[in-house]
């Protein structure tokens, strides 16, 4: 029997504009392309474990906006329980302008929007549906309180939790996340966390370690095309192989990690298993254009896994 997850973070807009160039301040220019897709590390990690067939909740915040209309049926859509998806009067929702040129260069503006107002609060208001979840998964676009108090009180109802310390935020307090069952940065958030050059996957390993030492459980460092490193308390460190795969679009690889990662450890608690599917899904993904858009269904994934 699958369990259930819960997502405490973020969902954002990605407005793309496609450009020849960007403009000089003060200059108007015309751009030839425009595209709009559902985008936040949060959402993105729900939607890989939705389409994957897990049972997931999403617990966020949007504005009252046309782009807040667009994020829930996106969620409603892939079968995501949104009745804590909830809809803050007089605030933007979270919304990315992303102007990408010729060259492939991206710039990026990120306006979190409702996404700053997620509060402990909000978190305890859930509490009687988050009980019911076998995994909380978080991510740094929503405050960081808000993801403090989510460890706890996982901790304290015997609820695991997993977080992806993305973007890599110079002010996440290690001694506030102790007591997070996975913790899975990529190598600049290692690097940023533990203050530590992480460029090798030696480095990597040394940098995680220093996290075990302070008492997190585990420690999943994703390796981009070198696949991932398993680094737990009294074990040796294990190394999860990469698939070897043409990309096309990395954007939303990590994402795709943890929730495929998320969707096969809580089905069936084996925590090797669960990685060699994460980096099978997470390579799959940037074989394809775009970030949800290139997020297999379980019946493609399994046809790729064949
Ligand atoms: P992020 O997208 O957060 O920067 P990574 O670049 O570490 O994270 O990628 C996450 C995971 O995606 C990796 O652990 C790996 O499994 C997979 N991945 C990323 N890039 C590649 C690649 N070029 N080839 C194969 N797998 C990849």
């Amino acid at each position: 029997m699958s369990g259930k997850i819960a997502v405490v973070g973020s969902n954002m807009v990605d407005l793309i504009t496609y450009t020849d160039r960007m403009p000089a301040p003060g200059e108007t220019i015309e751009a030839p392309r425009f595209e709009m897709g559902c985008g936040g590390k949060g959402a993105n990690q729900a939607i890989a474990a939705a389409r994957l067939g897990a049972d997931v909740m999403m617990l966020t915040k949007v504005g009252d906006d046309i782009f807040a209309d667009n994020t829930i049926r996106n969620f409603e859509t892939s079968g995501i329980d949104t009745r804590f998806v909830e809809r803050v009067p007089g605030t933007s929702s979270g919304v990315a302008p992303i102007f990408v040129e010729p060259s492939g260069e991206n710039s990026i503006l990120i306006v979190k929007g409702a996404n700053a107002l997620l509060s402990p609060a909000d978190v305890d208001r859930a509490a009687e549906a988050l009980k019911q979840c076998d995994l909380i998964v978080m991510q740094l676009e929503v405050p960081l309180e808000t993801v403090y108090h989510t460890i706890a009180f996982g901790a304290a109802h015997g609820i695991e939790t997993l977080l992806n310390p993305a973007p890599a935020a110079p002010d996440l307090d290690p001694a506030r996340i102790e007591q997070v069952t996975f913790f899975v940065p990529n190598q600049t958030e290692l690097a940023t966390i533990t203050g530590l050059p992480v460029t090798s996957e030696a480095e990597a390993e040394t940098a995680a370690r220093t996290l075990v030492a302070r008492g997190i459980r585990t420690v999943i460092v994703t390796l981009g095309a070198r696949g991932a490193l398993l680094v737990t308390a009294g074990e040796a460190t294990r190394r999860i192989e990469p698939v070897r795969v043409t990309p096309v679009d990395t954007t939303g690889a990590g994402d795709a990690f943890i929730g495929s990662f998320a969707r096969y450890y809580v089905e069936t608690h084996d925590l090797d298993a669960s990685l060699h599917k994460a980096v099978r899904y997470a390579a799959d993904s940037i074989t394809r254009p775009g970030t949800q858009k290139s997020y297999a269904t379980r019946e493609a994934f399994e046809a790729f896994c064949a």
